[in-house]
This record gives C-alpha cells, structure tokens and sequence, in this order.
C-alpha cells in the first residue's frame, strides 16, 4: 500500500487539514496518479460540511475532491487504455457495476451500485474513498479520462465536474442554434454552462445576483445579462426561455424563472442547495412546462466532452490556489467570490 499526502475534515465544523492516507496496491486494471490540480466543486464544501445530511449523511475524516487532473505515473498489468506520463482526468465516479442497464448504456451517473470518488463505499479497502485533495490517486482505467494535452491541465481539471455537469443537460435538451437559453447563477458550473451554451450556437442570457459579473459574462459567452434582484429586468424576457440551466448552489425563488419558460420550455436544475426549493404548480400547468434536474454525466459523455474542449480550446477560468488556502477559498466560494474556480495546485502539497 502506498501512503499519500492529502487533506481531510474530520467533522462537519473543523477546517480542512494536512493528514495521510493510505491508496491500495494496484489491482492490474488499475492506474496510479500524480495528481497536478484539483478543482474545488461547492459539492466538496456541501459534503464537508455535512449540508446534505437529509440524504447522506457525511462520514468522517472526508478527504474531498472530484475534480483531478494528473499524469500516470504507474499501470497495472492489464491496462491498455493509459501509459506511463498521459495527461489524464478523474470526475465525480470510480467505479459501478458495470452489469446494470445504466452501466450497459454508458450511463454510470444512474448506476445503482456507484462509487463516488469520495465519501463512496470503498470496495478494495473497506471505509470510505478519499478524493483529490491530495497527491496520488489510484483508478480502475474504465474511470480514468484523457485530458487533451492543448489544454491546460490547472483550467482543465473544473471539466471533470463542472464541465461535464453542465455539458450533458445541454447536449440533453439539445441546446443548440436558434434556441433562446438561460444559465442561473454565474459560478464554477454557470461559467462552464454559458462557455457551453454559447459554443453550441444558442443566444445564451445569464442571470446573476452579483452585479460585478456582468462583463465578465459577456466575455464568457453571453449575449445578454439580467441582474436577477431587479423585477423589471426579469419580466422583459417572460414566457421566452427554451431551456435554463439552473446552477444556483442556495435557497432562492424557482419560480421566477418558470415564468420566463416558453410553452413546453425546460428548467434543469444542476444546483444542489441545501434545503428543498418550494415550487407553485401554476407557473409550470399554464405553459406546460417543466422543471427537471440531472446529475454530473457518464464516462462516455465526459470524454466526449473533454474532447469538444480539446478542440474548441474551452477550460475553466481558474484562480490557483495552494493548498494550504482551501479553508479560505471556501468561505469565499460561499460569498460568490471566486472568478471562477479555484483550482488547487498540488505541488504545494510537498511542502506538507
Ligand atoms: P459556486 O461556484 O459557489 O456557484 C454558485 C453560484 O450561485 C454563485 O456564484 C452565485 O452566482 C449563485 N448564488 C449563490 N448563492 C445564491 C443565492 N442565495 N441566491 C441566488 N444565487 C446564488 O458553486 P458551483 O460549484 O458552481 O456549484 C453550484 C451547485 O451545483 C452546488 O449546489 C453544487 O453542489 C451543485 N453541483 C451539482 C452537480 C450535479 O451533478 N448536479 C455537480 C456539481 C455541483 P451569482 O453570483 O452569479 O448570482
Ligand atoms: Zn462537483
């Protein structure tokens, strides 16, 4: 076994902390990597935090991070798909069955039997898995992504959830030209949303709360912004809204954006706030509209969408941090001060 450098909270009100962990021996379909950068996803400061406690309960210490780019640094006998020095990428999933129809379909976001990256039910060494939030991780290679080698690796890592988070509602609700397209709240997901958005051609309009976004909206991709605090600016664009993607990570009111849904319009919620939203039945049975929601994506899919970044060159706007800064970066992430990741530069983990 292989101890790793990592940092953990071992409760729900303690900081983030330096710790080691142990990583199993490579199984032969396993890949060893030296993890570069990991994003911060406000899930990690949900789970950290013990918010979703009214689904799962958090169990402690939590090592967190699900957005991890590093190169290989070992293969097991059986692995074809990695060598030693790829660029590669880990998302939000280790492991599934396999075997369940979801699986069968690529579609492991649905698998009855998954394995997050942490807070999962660790099946090789019993407890909990640790995330990215340390030096070293060790994959089976059917979770294992590749990062295109044009982009950079501290931007790219936010792919692995933000980007794939926001892609496949997107590609879902076939967003494309021609299609009128909100994206709600402009943070780590909005921003990758509305880069998406805008490269699939469609007249993307961001709403944001946070007044000194707007240009950078524009420069993002958005052919309009509304400040979603002012009535008047909202009820300009009643009844005219495709689909919106919202990405809000608190309490706030849906229902003013049901009412900018067209007839048979579709609202998406990626945002995952602590408490339930409260939803009145009128603004979705006079337009027959709808309101849904959809979880991070399969393997095939997030390939598919590293593979759109590597072409169209789109990464995360990202602000570097090292490691021993996490506890700060969360409570500006939770003041929507982040422009518009923070990605963790791991090398800081050596000094540890
Ligand atoms: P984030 O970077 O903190 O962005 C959230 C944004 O929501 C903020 O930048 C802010 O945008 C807006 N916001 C925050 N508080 C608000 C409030 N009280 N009222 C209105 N708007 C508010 O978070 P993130 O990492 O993008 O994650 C967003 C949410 O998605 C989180 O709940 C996270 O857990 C969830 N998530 C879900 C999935 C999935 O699979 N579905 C995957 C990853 C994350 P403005 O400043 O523009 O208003
Ligand atoms: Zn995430």
């Amino acid at each position: 076994m292989l101890n790793a450098k990592a940092y953990s909270a071992v409760s729900a009100t303690s900081p983030l902390a330096p710790t080691t962990i142990v990583r199993r021996d490579l199984t032969e379909q396993d890949v060893q990597i030296e993890i570069l950068f990991c994003g911060i996803c406000h899930s990690d400061l949900h789970t950290v935090r013990n918010e979703w406690s009214s689904l799962i309960q958090t169990v402690y210490p939590c090592v967190p991070g699900h957005e991890i780019v590093g190169r290989v640094t070992k293969v097991g006998s059986a692995v074809t798909k990695f060598k030693v020095g790829d660029l590669t990428g880990v998302g939000c999933l280790v492991d599934s069955d396999h075997t369940c129809p979801q699986c069968q379909a690529g579609l492991e976001q649905f698998c009855p039997n998954q394995v997050w990256t942490y807070s999962g039910k660790d099946k090789h060494l019993g407890g909990v898995t640790y995330g990215g939030y340390s030096d070293t991780i060790v994959v089976d290679q059917r979770f294992v992504l590749r990062i295109p080698e044009n982009l950079d690796p501290a931007a790219a890592a936010p792919l692995l959830c933000a980007g794939i988070t926001t892609y496949s509602p997107l590609k879902h609700w076939d967003v494309k030209a021609g299609k009128k397209v909100g994206v709600v709240g402009l943070g780590g997901l909005g921003h990758m949303g509305v880069k998406f958005a805008h490269a699939l051609g469609a007249h993307t309009v961001v709403f944001t709360t946070s007044k000194n976004k707007v240009e950078d909206a524009l420069r993002l991709g958005a052919d309009e912004v509304v400040i979603s605090t002012s009535a008047s600016e909202m009820i300009r664009h009643t009844a005219s809204f495709d689909f919106i993607l919202n990405c809000v990570s608190a309490e706030h009111d849906i229902n003013a954006y049901i009412n900018l849904l067209a007839i048979d319009g579709n609202m998406t919620l990626v945002g995952a706030p602590e408490k339930p939203l409260s939803l009145g039945a009128f603004g979705l049975l006079m337009g027959r509209r709808s309101v849904s929601g959809s979880p991070i994506g399969g393997l095939r899919e997030t390939q598919e969408m590293l593979d759109f970044c590597g072409k169209h060159n789109i990464t995360s706007d990202v602000e570097t941090i090292a490691i021993q800064q996490v506890n700060e970066a969360y409570e500006r992430l939770l003041k929507a001060d982040v422009k518009y990741r923070f990605s963790i530069d791991m090398a800081s983990l050596k000094s540890e």
